[in-house]
Parts: structure tokens; sequence; C-alpha cells
């Protein structure tokens, strides 16, 4: 097979973010006999790569990357049944939300708040994506990666790779190390929507007998609302979804939290008791404190209706967002002493 490299390719149309340079070398690899070319290019060339999906998690510096960026777009599937469940394992290049429409439209359960979320399957363990109630760690039984330092395949269960809240194997010590080819998931034929997320509980009221394609179609609504949506049709952002995570703090530091906010945010969804004594804590709820909604700062801003994206308003350059990141996280420390790590990954 003849691999097709493309030479400075531009890397702001592969973004939801729509900033950053030039890649030196781009390949669209469709199939898993051209990521393995990829990788043996990158070699030959002693250049490091770099692995993309949609470009929903991503903010690309503007000099670009000096590198091979591979863009997986394997889409091979395949669906085994087993009594109530239902296998399905489908390549990295598979678009995200196209898999979830294909299990909501044959009533599998499990999957239905996961809607809208862009990006590739592939992508999809690196950081456990979750939303409205639902984390795709509850869904994966594998995962399928080219060890890029050995040329091997390997295969991970769900415990191998140690999900936590954003959290994989993918993108902490095995990042840059595995290439997901990849991923099949387990889904239930029988069982309830989940709605008990507050949005989807304030959606239906006290509606009954909800199908998933109700519960779809109200995930769909409440995102384009918040501009979390990146689909033909739909109003959406520039921006790579929530910019931050939500911190986890100790029980004694979200007292003196609680006292810093005065009273002023004190409903029931902001704060969220942990296994332990810890405590996850909005990261909106104290940007908000700081800085109000919506704020702005020239050609960058927080999202009017969803605090935690960084919205690129109008061709706003890496540097600047880069500045108005660092101005949001200084002054929330300085606020709160609680320092909020990036969801978004930096190139
Ligand atoms: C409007 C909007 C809303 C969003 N809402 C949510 C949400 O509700 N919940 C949520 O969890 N996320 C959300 N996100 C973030 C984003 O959609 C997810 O993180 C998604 O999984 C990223 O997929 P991607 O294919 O675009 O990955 P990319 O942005 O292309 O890559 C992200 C990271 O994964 C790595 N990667 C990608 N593919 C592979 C692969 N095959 N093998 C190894 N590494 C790989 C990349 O190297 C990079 O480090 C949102 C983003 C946007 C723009």
């Amino acid at each position: 097979m003849l691999l097709n490299v493309q030479r400075n390719y531009p890397m702001c149309e592969l973004t939801t973010f729509k900033i950053g340079g030039a890649a030196r070398f781009y390949v669209k690899a469709e199939s898993i006999g051209s990521v393995y070319e990829s990788v043996e290019f990158a070699n030959q060339q002693s250049i490091p790569f770099y692995v993309l999906g949609g470009g929903s998690n991503l903010l690309v510096s503007d000099k670009g990357y000096d590198g091979l960026v591979i863009h997986m777009s394997n889409t091979e599937s395949e669906t085994t049944k087993d009594g109530e469940c239902v296998h399905k394992s489908c390549g990295a290049g598979v678009v995200w939300d196209s898999f979830v429409n294909e299990c909501v439209s044959e009533n599998l359960f499990g999957i239905e708040c996961l809607s809208g979320i862009p990006g590739t399957v592939g992508a999809s363990p690196v950081q456990n994506i979750g939303a409205y109630g639902q984390s795709v760690d509850n869904l994966i039984s594998a995962v399928t990666a080219i060890d890029a330092t050995t040329g091997d395949f390997v295969k991970f269960n769900n415990a191998e790779c140690k999900f936590s809240y954003r959290k994989s194997l993918f993108n902490s010590d095995g990042f840059g190390k595995y290439i997901i080819t990849s991923v099949r998931f387990t889904l239930k034929l029988v069982g309830k929507p989940n709605v008990k997320y507050h949005d989807l509980e304030k959606y239906f009221l006290k509606e009954t007998d909800i199908t998933l394609q109700e519960v779809r179609t109200a995930i769909l609504k409440i995102r384009e609302y918040k501009g979390m949506l990146q689909m033909e049709g739909y109003r959406g952002f520039k921006c790579a979804g929530s910019f931050f995570k939500n911190p986890v703090v100790s029980a004694s530091h979200f007292d003196e939290i609680l006292d810093g906010l005065n009273g002023a945010k004190s409903d029931r969804n902001w704060y969220w008791p942990q296994v332990d004594s810890d405590v996850k804590i909005s990261a909106a709820c104290l940007i908000e404190n700081c800085f109000g909604k919506g704020y702005r700062a020239g050609r960058v801003g927080l999202s009017p209706n969803h605090t935690l994206a960084v919205v690129n308003y109008d061709n706003a350059t890496f540097t600047e967002v880069m500045d108005f990141a660092k101005l949001i996280e200084d002054t929330v420390y300085e606020r709160f002493k609680v320092t909020l790590d990036r969801e978004v990954q930096i190139l």
C-alpha cells in the first residue's frame, strides 16, 4: 500500500477550536496497515508522531507540529450477541456520535446520555468520556492498540485501562505509547434509560415510559442550548468542550471553599461527595464566582452557556487562549487555593 503523506497540512481545520499552524507531515490512516506504515515513516524520518481523532479535545500551537500527524480513520466494525448483551467492536476512526446513534436505534441501553459528544471511538477511552450520568468506562470491555515502541498489537481489558474521572492509561502512563485501533463495547438489550442527571430530570419532569430515542433527543437539545454540540444543523462554538476538569478537594478544604463562597452558590448541583471523604466540586462554580458568566477578554472568552468551555470567538491565536486559561487558573487559585487541571490536550 502506498502511504499518502501530505506536507505542511493546516491543522486548524482538523480541530474544533479552529486554531493551530501546519503539521510538517500528515496521513489519513484509513486502515490498520496504514497506521503501521505511518509509524514506520516517522521512524525512518526520525520525527515524532501525534495520533489525531476528531480534534475535539485539542489545542494546537500556531507554530504547528514538527512531526507526523496520524489521523485515525479506520472504520471496520463487528457486532455479536450473547444473551442480553450485545458486543460491538469499532474501528478507532468511527465518529463517536454515529456509533451512539446506531446503538440507540438498536435499542441498546447504557450509551444514550453520551449522545452528541464530538470526536471518534478511538479517543473515547483516552479521557474516559462522560456526560449526563454515564461514562464510557462502564461500556468498554476491551481496547486494542498498537504499542508504538515494539510494533506489537496489545489488548487491554477494562481493568487494565485504569479508568477514572477523565483519566485512563492512555492519557497518563501510556500517553504517546499506544495507538488505539479499535474498541469493544458491551451494551444491554434490556434496561431503563438513564434520566437521573438533574438536567434530564428537569427536562422530563415526572414523565415515565421514556424511550432511549427520547433521551437522545433531550441530550442533543440540552447540548445545543449549552453550545456544546459540533453537529451540522446545530448551533455550536469554536472550542474543545470543557477546558478544565472538576477538581477534587479534601473535606476540610471544601469547608474553606464554602466559607469563601459566602453563600453565593448553595444549590445542590455544584459538589459531589466522593467515596472517601473528598469532595468533587464544580470548576464552573468557582470560575463564575471569580468572573461571572460569559467573561470575555478580546477574542477569547468563557461560553455564556457553559462556563467550562473556553471559546475562540474571532480567529484567536493559541497564545491568546493560553493566556486566557492562565488568567482563569491563577485567579481561581488565588481566591480558593484550588488548582484547575486542564481537560484539553495541548500540542
Ligand atoms: C463541543 C464539545 C463538547 C464536548 N463534550 C464532552 C463531554 O460531554 N464529555 C467528554 O468527556 N468530552 C467532551 N468533549 C471533549 C471531546 O469531545 C472528547 O474528549 C473526545 O473523546 C475527543 O475525541 P477526538 O477524536 O476528537 O480526539 P482528539 O481531540 O483528536 O484527541 C484527543 C486526545 O486523544 C488522543 N487520541 C485520539 N485518538 C486516539 C487513538 N486512536 N489512539 C490513541 N490516542 C488517541 C490524541 O492524541 C489526544 O491526546 C467535548 C468537546 C467539544 C468540542
